[in-house]
């Protein structure tokens, strides 16, 4: 019986590719390759292993619209709707490598827009409050949150400037749009030897990823990365 092996074998993969659709084992493939290709890979460097696992099990197919699905692990960002976009794969986990997410954390995220961020972050660490200033993109993600069980994750629909001073003070927060200047209600709401990640410049134009650290009281802040992201912006009459 020397077809024994092979016939089994064949059949153990006939019967595995039955137990899981098309699509999503094509998803699953194109995440794997997302992780080697566009993180881990030639000048990209992400190293952080809890963050990589984080990045290999969210499906980012799910928070992207139906009609870009089949882009949705590409090295790119992508339109999910009233002239937002979900971040580039990478992007997304540079920023949370420079967050050092650690299980205990409370994080608190501005722009949650799709929520796949909030969702890479809900493995990371115990909570994650999560502000989004259009209000349908909050609902969506909220709905899609509570579909995949992200059951840590608090998503209310504002303006982020402002920060959620009922839940600081925050271990780590993480900025997705790009005010011109840090806004000074989420330094105060950073806990001391806290973390923020921020994008800060003008809309179209030079912007730096900026990593910022609170010790002593005293604001320490560098520039990581340039970067690209769409404007924070304010809800009508609000002042600084
Ligand atoms: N983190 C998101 C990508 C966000 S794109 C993801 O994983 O999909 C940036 C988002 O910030 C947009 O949805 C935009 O509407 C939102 N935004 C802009 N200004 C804001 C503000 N002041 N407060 C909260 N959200 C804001």
């Amino acid at each position: 019986m020397h077809h024994a092996v092979p016939f089994y074998f064949l059949l153990g993969l006939f019967l595995a590719a039955g137990c899981v659709p098309e699509k999503d084992r094509d998803h699953t493939n194109a995440r794997h390759r997302m992780l080697h290709d566009q993180l881990t890979g030639p000048g990209r460097g992400i190293k952080d292993t809890r963050v990589l696992a984080a990045m290999r099990a969210v499906p980012r197919h799910e928070f992207v619209p139906e009609d870009v699905r089949f882009s949705a692990y590409d090295d790119r960002p992508l339109p999910i709707g009233h002239g937002q976009t979900i971040s580039q794969p990478f992007i997304v986990a540079f920023m949370t490598e420079q967050l050092k997410p650690q299980p205990m954390d409370k994080v608190l995220e501005i722009g949650t827009g799709s929520g796949y961020q909030a969702a890479v972050l809900s493995g990371l660490v115990k909570e994650v409050f999560t502000i989004e200033i259009v209000e349908s993109l909050a609902k969506r993600a909220d709905a899609d949150l509570h579909r995949l069980s992200y059951t840590n994750v608090f998503v209310k629909a504002g303006d982020g400037y402002k920060g959620w001073p009922e839940h600081a003070p925050f271990d780590a927060i993480i900025v997705t749009c790009a005010p011109d200047q840090i806004p000074q209600p989420l330094v105060e709401q950073l806990k001391e030897g806290g973390r923020m990640v921020i994008p800060v410049g003008p809309e179209g134009g030079v912007q730096e990823l900026y990593l910022l650290e609170k010790h002593g009281g005293v604001v320490k802040q560098r520039a990581v990365l340039p970067v690209r992201f769409v404007p924070m912006t304010r809800e009508s009459g609000a002042k600084h």
